[in-house]
C-alpha cells in the first residue's frame, strides 16, 4: 500500500497544471537518488549554498544564482534584496526592525493587472505596493511618475495570461534602469522554453528572475531558484537562512538545494521538442477519441494556461445532449478512484493537460471521459 493510501488519501492524476496544491510536479529518479545521496552526508551549507549557485549560474548564463524554497520565498527575498542592497549592516539591523522597517528605499512598483495572490511576499518583506495602470491598460508615463527615491523595485509578473494591460517588460526595465532601479521578474511559471532562465536578465536585462523548483523543473516541490545580478544575489544570500535572518523561516535544505541543480541539469539537457510533440499526438488522440462522443466538442488550445508553448485539450459539452456540464465532468473524475484533476474551462467544459501525465495515464483519462459522458448522455442535467 502506498503512504498515501496508508494515510486514506487517493492518488491523483494530475491533468490540470504543475500545481502546488496537488503536489507541484513528479520527480525524475535522478533527481530522488541525488536528494538521497545529499541526505547522507553533514555539509557546510553555506559552502553548499554558494557551490551550487555558482554552478547553476554557470548552466544558466547569469552572473550568480540561488536556490531558495520556491518562487514565492523568492520573491521575499528578491525584495529584500533591494530594500537593503548588499550592505550588510543594513540586513542585519533590519532584523531588529521589523516590523516596522526604518529603509531609505521602501516602495515595491507594480502593475494593477500583475496583482496575483503571490504578491503579499512583496510586503512580508517591509514593501509598501505602488500601483500603477488599471487592469486593462498602463502607460508609461505612469511608471514614470510612480519612480521616486523611496522607490527599491519594480517587480514585474511575466507571462502572457498576466501581460494584458501592462507596459513590455522591455519598457519597464528601459525607465527603471534609467532611474536606477532594479527590476525583479517572477517567472515562476514562465518555463518552458529553458532559454528562459537566461532571456530576462542576461537577454532583457532584468535584474533578477524568480522561477519555481517544483513546477516545470521537476525539482523538489519546495525548492525555487533567484538568478541574476551578484550583488543582489549576494544580499539573498545574507537575508537567507542558514543566517538567522529574516530569510530564516523558509530555510532549503541540502536535499533540495542538490535535488534543483539535478532537476536543473536534466531540464537542460532534455529534448524539449520531443516533449512538445508528445503532447501534441495525446491532445490529438483525445480530439479524435472525445470529438465521437454525444454532445462534445474537442479541440487543441495552445497555449496553455500560464502562456507557455505546450498544447492542452479543450473538452466543451453540451449539456442537453452530453447529459452534464463541464463542472460536473470535473467533480465526477475528481471523485473516482484515482482521482483526475483537469481545469474549468468556465461552465463550457474542462481543459485537459498532457504534460503533467505519466507515461499511459492519457489512456486511463481517455476511458474514464468516455465512461462517464456515455453514462449520462441522453439524461437530464441534474437527474
Ligand atoms: C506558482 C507561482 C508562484 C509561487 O511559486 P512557488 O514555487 O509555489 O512558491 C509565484 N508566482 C507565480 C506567477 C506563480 O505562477
Amino acid at each position: 500500500m502506498h503512504v498515501y493510501q496508508r494515510l486514506g488519501l487517493r492518488r491523483v492524476i494530475n491533468a490540470d497544471a504543475r500545481l502546488t496544491r496537488l503536489g507541484g510536479s513528479i520527480m525524475p529518479p535522478e533527481v530522488l537518488a541525488a536528494m538521497a545521496e545529499a541526505a547522507q552526508w553533514y555539509v557546510d551549507l553555506f559552502e553548499l549554498q554558494r557551490a551550487v549557485g555558482r554552478r547553476i549560474a554557470e548552466l544558466t548564463h547569469n552572473e550568480a544564482a540561488y536556490v531558495c524554497t520556491g518562487a514565492s520565498a523568492g520573491l521575499f527575498l528578491a525584495t529584500l534584496a533591494c530594500l537593503t542592497g548588499p550592505d550588510l549592516r543594513a540586513i542585519s539591523q533590519l532584523v531588529d526592525q521589523m516590523p516596522d522597517p526604518v529603509l531609505a528605499r521602501d516602495e515595491v512598483i507594480i502593475h494593477t493587472a500583475h496583482r496575483i495572490p503571490y504578491d503579499p511576499a512583496i510586503r512580508l518583506a517591509g514593501a509598501r505596493l505602488v500601483e500603477i495602470g488599471n487592469v486593462l491598460q498602463t502607460f508609461p508615463w505612469e511608471l514614470e511618475a510612480a519612480i521616486s527615491e523611496r522607490t527599491a523595485a519594480v517587480v514585474y509578473m511575466a507571462g502572457e495570461h498576466l501581460s494584458r494591460g501592462a507596459l513590455p517588460l522591455s519598457q519597464v526595465i528601459e525607465i527603471a534602469h534609467a532611474h536606477g532601479v532594479p527590476v525583479i521578474v517572477d517567472a515562476a511559471a514562465q518555463l518552458p522554453p529553458p532559454e528562459n532562465l537566461w532571456r530576462f536578465t542576461r537577454d532583457l536585462g532584468a535584474d533578477l528572475a524568480i522561477f519555481s523548483g517544483g513546477k516545470d523543473l521537476r525539482g523538489p516541490q519546495a525548492s525555487g531558484l533567484i538568478v541574476g545580478r551578484a550583488d543582489l544575489i549576494e544580499a539573498v544570500f545574507h537575508h537567507g537562512a542558514p543566517h538567522q535572518r529574516l530569510g530564516r523561516p523558509m530555510k532549503v535544505g541540502r536535499e533540495e538545494m542538490i535535488g534543483l541543480l539535478t532537476a536543473l541539469e536534466l531540464y537542460l539537457q532534455q529534448d524539449h521538442a520531443a516533449r512538445i510533440a508528445r503532447c501534441e499526438a495525446i491532445v490529438q488522440g483525445w480530439v479524435e477519441q472525445f470529438s465521437r462522443l454525444p454532445g462534445a466538442k474537442a479541440r487543441r488550445d495552445f497555449p496553455n494556461e500560464a502562456g507557455q508553448p505546450v498544447p492542452r485539450l479543450l473538452l466543451e459539452l453540451d449539456p442537453e445532449q452530453a447529459g452534464l456540464t463541464g463542472g460536473e465532468l470535473r467533480q465526477r473524475l475528481w471523485e473516482g478512484d484515482p482521482r483526475i484533476a483537469v481545469a474549468p474551462a468556465g461552465d463550457r467544459g474542462v481543459y485537459i493537460t498532457p504534460d503533467t501525465l505519466e507515461t499511459g495515464e492519457e489512456e486511463l483519462i481517455a476511458e474514464r471521459v468516455t465512461a462517464i459522458i456515455q453514462a449520462t448522455a441522453g439524461r437530464r442535467v441534474g437527474d
